[in-house]
């Protein structure tokens, strides 16, 4: 049975406070259903692969707000810059520099999360609090004109335990808030915590989310 995707987006939409903005995870699956969502007034799409993105974005209505959620590896930076409206998981300096370089060529400044690590396993990429302090100390962002930092990104270890999902949560809620008062007061833009996902994203809501993250919700379980 075809999933009822208006159904669940509405659901997941009727959930949310009014700050929380929805980043519908579209990864595999197909136009059609990004569509029914799109019809239903949704116009924040994430997509975690470059072919599948740049496919989809030449595809599909040009007022779709594209978030690239995955793991950028550097060399595919230039083929997504030209359009991409968010790049949620940034997780070095080469790839903030990279980031620069081609979104000044397309005479763009993009927008950008620092993706934290705090999830206990060791296979998730991101910042570590104390490599994210280094680089923030170190400077060289500051200089990087054509990337704007909107905030942080993180994603909770993936497990039951509900309390361990709410302190890797509190911890990166914290996090923010030190770097906010450190590095980014008087900057309006630096505002965002992306983190909650189908399985979590209500214990995301009271851990400070202003946007979430969900797929499976919606648009039923990939089809890999
Ligand atoms: C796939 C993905 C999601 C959405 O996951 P669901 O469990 O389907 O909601 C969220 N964030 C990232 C980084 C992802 O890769």
């Amino acid at each position: 049975m075809a999933t009822d995707v208006a159904g669940n987006l509405k659901r997941v939409v009727q959930s949310l406070p009014p700050h929380v903005r929805l980043v519908a995870v579209s990864k595999f699956h197909p136009n059609e259903e990004l569509m029914a969502a799109y019809e239903q007034g949704q116009r924040i799409f994430g997509e975690s692969q470059e072919q599948e993105l740049s496919r989809k974005a030449a595809e599909l209505p040009k007022d779709i707000a594209w978030h690239f959620i995955g793991h950028l590896q550097t060399n595919k930076v230039k083929y997504i810059a030209p359009f991409i409206d968010m790049i949620e998981a940034v997780d070095s300096l080469r790839l903030l520099r990279e980031i620069n370089k081609q979104a000044e060529k397309c005479g763009r400044v993009i927008d950008v999360l620092l993706e934290l690590h705090v999830a206990q396993e060791a296979t998730k990429y991101g910042f570590t609090p104390d490599a994210c302090r280094e680089m923030l100390a170190s400077g060289e962002w500051r200089k990087l004109s054509h990337i704007r930092i909107c905030g942080l990104m993180t994603m909770a270890s993936n497990v039951d335990n509900e309390e361990q999902i709410r302190a890797e949560m509190t911890t990166a809620w914290h996090f923010f808030d030190e770097i906010k008062s450190q590095y980014f007061a008087h900057d309006d833009a630096f505002k965002e915590r992306s983190w909650g996902m189908s399985h979590d994203y209500p214990i995301a809501l009271q851990c400070g989310s202003t946007m979430v993250r969900v797929g499976t919700n919606i648009f039923g379980e990939r089809q890999y």
